[in-house]
């Protein structure tokens, strides 16, 4: 039996501008139909990944395949991807669905059939009462889905999306998160997804690449990322995380090297923990707030570090008037996350 080749494969990817390696030595591979995000802080490096998958930029090093063929001279027309850029870029003297049929008129495809695919595509995002009006008639989740329908028309293997929802308020954003993976699934084609949110990133993803300094920090699915960061790094970045250097791991968890703990996997006692593989550290509460789903408190421990406590909004204590409390902050021993101390 034959495998399948991967829809992305990078090999030794690398670019550089001038002095500044903005991709440094990425390999990786995206399965067909998968949902795949890369996340990282600004100038990580994401952008210049997707511009050297669709061709806009030639890379200093390494190769690309698509689906088994290399690609990487191949110009960007000569490739099966499409991209939905941020600020969409729709032709505002275009009704909605010349839009959407733009890419096959380039394509040279018949009026009719054009017109008939690019309804279905606007049919896809629900979208088809809207064919006749024009760009500055929509509302921003509406001209993202014109967007997306005019990237999808044409049917591309792969699709790449840079931050598409990077303009969009919260509500519609997570709105059209939950959108973006009903397409991608009705779809069945290859989603590249590039953000630097981690909550939007874990909420769409199959998989997740978190880039830092042009390289991938770590590779896995939300939950292997979330409960598993391999790297203070990624500790950090996806999720809120209470991190012990070395000193504090040694004092406070009672192990060597670094260390992280979820906010949400730490409780509050009036006693210091007994029960078997449970351990506490004595502090006082800095700050309680209330933030609806939750309550999160600050305590500072006595060994030292300022931890992060989120509490589900589930008890009737009060939230205003527990400031100096003392506590014993507790936690398992499962929920101790060892990492990848920061520069090794
Ligand atoms: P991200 O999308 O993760 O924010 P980018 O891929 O846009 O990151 O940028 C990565 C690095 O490469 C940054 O340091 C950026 O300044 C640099 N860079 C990107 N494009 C260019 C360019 N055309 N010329 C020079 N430097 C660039
Ligand atoms: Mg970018």
């Amino acid at each position: 039996m034959t495998e399948l080749p991967p829809a992305i494969r990078l090999t030794g990817l690398t670019k550089e501008f001038g002095a500044v390696t903005a991709v440094d030595h990425v390999d990786l591979e995206i399965g067909a139909g998968e949902f795949f995000s890369m996340l990282g802080p600004s100038g990580s490096g994401k952008t210049t990944v997707l511009r050297l998958i669709a061709g806009f930029e030639q890379p200093t090093d390494g190769t690309i395949e698509l689906f088994g063929q290399d690609v990487t001279k191949k110009a960007p027309f000569d490739r099966d991807v499409n991209t939905v850029f941020q600020d969409y870029a729709l032709f505002p003297h275009m009704s909605v669905l010349d839009n959407v049929a733009y890419g096959l008129r380039v394509r040279g495809m018949k009026r009719a059939e054009r017109r008939e695919r690019a309804l279905a595509a606007l049919a896809g995002v629900r979208l088809e009462q809207m064919a006749a009006r024009k760009p500055s008639q929509l509302s921003g989740g509406q001209r993202q889905r014109v967007a997306l329908a005019r990237a999808t028309v044409v049917q591309p293997k792969v699709l790449l999306l840079d931050e598409p929802l990077g303009a969009l308020d919260l509500k519609l954003r997570e709105q059209m998160q939950v959108e973006l993976k009903q397409i991608q699934r009705d779809l069945g084609i290859t989603f590249i997804f590039v953000t630097h949110d981690q909550e939007e990133a874990l909420t769409l993803s199959d998989r997740i690449a978190v880039f830092h300094d042009g390289r991938i920090e770590q590779l896995g699915t939300p939950r292997d990322l979330y409960e598993n960061p391999a790297s203070t790094f990624v500790a950090d970045f996806v999720g809120t995380s209470n991190l012990f250097g070395a000193e504090h791991s040694a004092a406070i968890i009672g192990r060597d090297g670094h260390h992280s703990i979820r906010p949400e996997k730490l409780t509050l006692a009036s006693a210091a923990a007994t029960a078997a593989g449970e351990r506490s550290a004595p502090g006082t509460i800095v700050e309680s707030i209330y933030i609806g789903s939750g309550i999160r408190r600050v305590i500072d421990l006595d060994a030292g570090p300022r931890v992060t406590v989120l509490e589900p909004n589930t008890r009737s204590r009060a939230v205003d008037d527990d400031r100096g409390d003392r506590v014993h902050v507790t936690w398992h021993d499962e929920d101790v996350v060892s990492l990848i101390p920061p520069g090794t």
